[in-house]
């Protein structure tokens, strides 16, 4: 039998467990912190619980890690490579700012989403990640640099309204003050627009951000740029916003990458405007990261410009994207599992 792995388990998980088992519930916490706070290497380290229930445990559950292969730098970033146990690969960015540091997640290996002009996506989706695939990809970072993180985005490889489930377990732990303690505030999920997840997500009791990956002011470009759009048009993505907005009373972010002569124009600058105005939004445009995909490229600076300026003009909040970690293919869009390129 394969067993669960320990670090996929949310803290009500443990504690349903212990019970099952006819322990005591109050022991799921005791462990909860010996993994993220005192992380234990070894099962026998727990010293609140007794050596027949940690045998039990130890033979439930397999304590096993995913493997950083490669880590490249350049200054303020950092790009893992992580060996999974079936031999797949994923990448995780880790960045320094003033604010603090972040690590950019990924949720899948592979992705469906297709987007046109996204690297990362160029692979389909093999698997979902397992929780505690998510969850050691800040634990091994966190351990090779002896810091703590203090933001995550899920950005990385992959759809996280995708692999819904996990994505939830993944944010209660990390989110939890005996797990790893990463305020809710400090956590944000970024979505090409999956319409009835945006509707799960409104209505969980967690304080997580939402970042919505618009590129487009209308239909007709966005088809061009995102399959999803086929699926769920604007008006139904943003009847799903507006009703997370109004539930949580959260202001939501809209990803826009700036593509040269596609939907840089003037006009696109104002139906964009239009499309937000008047809601509790910000956006964030993304100068494009030029991949090997030669039918895209990226807005000159000029353009970026006049492009964040109308925006302005119209009363918009908008900013535009620090760009991390071109040199090392770290940038939005461009992580790729090495085997792909092979
Ligand atoms: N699948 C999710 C999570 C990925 S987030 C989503 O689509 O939101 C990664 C972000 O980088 C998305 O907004 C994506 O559209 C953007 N992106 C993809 N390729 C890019 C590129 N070449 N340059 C800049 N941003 C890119």
């Amino acid at each position: 039998m394969i067993k669960m792995n320990i670090y996929n388990l949310t803290l009500e998980e443990l504690e349903d467990y212990f019970l099952s088992i006819n322990s005591k519930k109050f022991h799921a916490l005791q462990l909860f912190s010996f993994l993220y706070e005192k992380r234990i290497t070894n099962i026998n380290q727990v010293t609140t619980i007794k050596k027949e229930i940690l045998e039990k445990i130890n033979n439930d559950f397999s304590f096993e890690k995913i493997r950083i292969v490669e880590k490249e730098e350049e200054k303020d970033v950092s790009k893992y490579l992580f060996e999974l146990k079936d031999k797949e690969h994923v990448e995780a960015v880790l960045m320094y700012h003033d604010y603090g540091t972040s690590i950019c997640v990924s949720s899948q290996v592979g992705c469906n989403m297709g987007c046109r002009f996204c690297q990362s996506g160029r692979r389909k989706k093999v698997r979902n990640l397992e929780v505690y695939e998510m969850v050691e990809q800040i634990l091994l970072i966190e351990e090779d640099i002896k810091q703590r993180i203090s933001h995550v985005v899920v950005m990385g490889i992959g759809e996280p309204f995708d692999n819904y489930d996990n994505l939830i377990k993944f944010i209660k732990i990390i989110n939890n003050p005996k797990g790893l303690s990463i305020g809710a505030r400090h956590i944000t999920v970024s979505t090409c627009g999956i319409v009835p997840k945006i509707y799960d997500f409104a209505n969980l009791p967690l304080q997580v951000n939402l970042a919505i990956s618009l590129h487009a002011p209308n239909d007709t470009i966005r088809e061009e740029l995102m399959p999803i759009s086929k699926v769920y048009k604007l008006d139904e993505l943003f009847k799903a916003i507006k009703y997370y907005i109004e539930k949580t009373n959260r202001r939501i972010t809209f990803e826009y990458i700036l593509l040269k002569d596609i939907n840089d124009k003037e006009e696109n600058a104002l139906e964009l405007a239009n499309l937000v105005k008047g809601m509790n939004a910000y956006i964030n445009l993304i100068p494009y990261n030029e991949t090997n995909n030669l039918k895209f490229s990226r807005s000159n600076t000029i353009q970026i410009m006049h492009f964040y300026d109308i925006l302005k003009k119209k009363n918009i909040n908008v900013t535009i994207r620090k760009e991390f970690g071109s040199k090392i293919s770290a940038a939005c869009g461009q992580l790729r599992s090495k085997k792909e390129e092979l």
